[in-house]
């Protein structure tokens, strides 16, 4: 399979539409992002392997999620699971207006990436910086765990998770921005939360969904 019968396949599944996360999909190259032995792979529709239990995950799924997300140009945006760094990349192609906005400027980069598996943080970061089409400042990656979100870049426009969860974590509610939302693996669920106002969401559900568990350090209140 080749980048161009990847892309085909998403689209005919009407699953990958919007023109910014097609341009994203040709340009943010998945090949940079899966480990060398798995090169010629890089373009088949299923999660690889990339270490420590977990996966790169599947396009479709990916493209589902980007496209419920709606990321724009602009926009903030927390990620829980940086695993290969590939969705992150993604991310900060499409708002930084495909590759063209640099984040130097700002106190935080537009996409914050956490990762609670410190060399996949590493690996996440080597492969960001191998991607050429993303500026340096446009996606930074923060060890440690993700289910308390990054207060300190908050609020966020867009919230998205790609390890599972029994529920949303208030944390991410808190820290989105009234008008944003959130869009997260809720066990084998896909869950779309859009902040009305504050405590005030509206929520869809999409079923039939696989995901590595979101794996937190701590129990909450202990
Ligand atoms: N977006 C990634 C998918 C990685 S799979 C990609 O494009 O490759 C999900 C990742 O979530 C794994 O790397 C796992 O280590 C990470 N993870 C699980 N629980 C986490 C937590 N509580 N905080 C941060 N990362 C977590």
């Amino acid at each position: 399979m080749t980048k161009e019968d990847l892309i085909q396949e998403l689209r005919a599944y009407r699953v990958l539409k919007s023109p910014s996360l097609i341009r994203a999909f040709y340009t943010v190259d998945r090949r940079g992002f899966v480990p060398p032995e798995y090169a010629e792979e890089a373009y088949g529709d299923y999660p690889i392997s990339i270490g420590f239990g977990q996966t790169i995950s599947q396009p479709l799924t990916v493209a589902f999620m980007l496209e419920l997300l709606l990321p724009r140009p602009g926009d903030s945006v927390l990620e829980i699971g940086a695993g290969s760094g590939w969705q992150a990349a993604l991310l900060g192609y499409v708002v930084s207006g495909g590759g063209t906005v640099s984040g130097k400027r700002r106190q935080c980069a537009p996409v914050v990436t956490m990762e609670r598996v410190l060399p996949l943080c590493d690996m996440a970061s080597a492969n960001i910086r191998g991607c050429p089409v993303i500026r340096k400042g446009v996606v930074e990656v923060v060890a440690g765990d993700g289910s308390r979100g990054h207060a300190r870049c908050a609020p966020y426009d867009r919230i998205i998770a790609a390890a599972t969860t029994g529920s949303i974590p208030v944390a991410w509610k808190e820290q989105l921005r009234v008008g944003g939302r959130i869009v997260a693996p809720v066990e084998d669920t896909i869950e779309v939360h859009d902040k009305l106002s504050t405590g005030d969401y509206n929520i869809r559900v999409y079923h039939g969904f696989r995901f590595v568990p979101l794996v937190t350090d701590e129990r909450e209140g202990g």
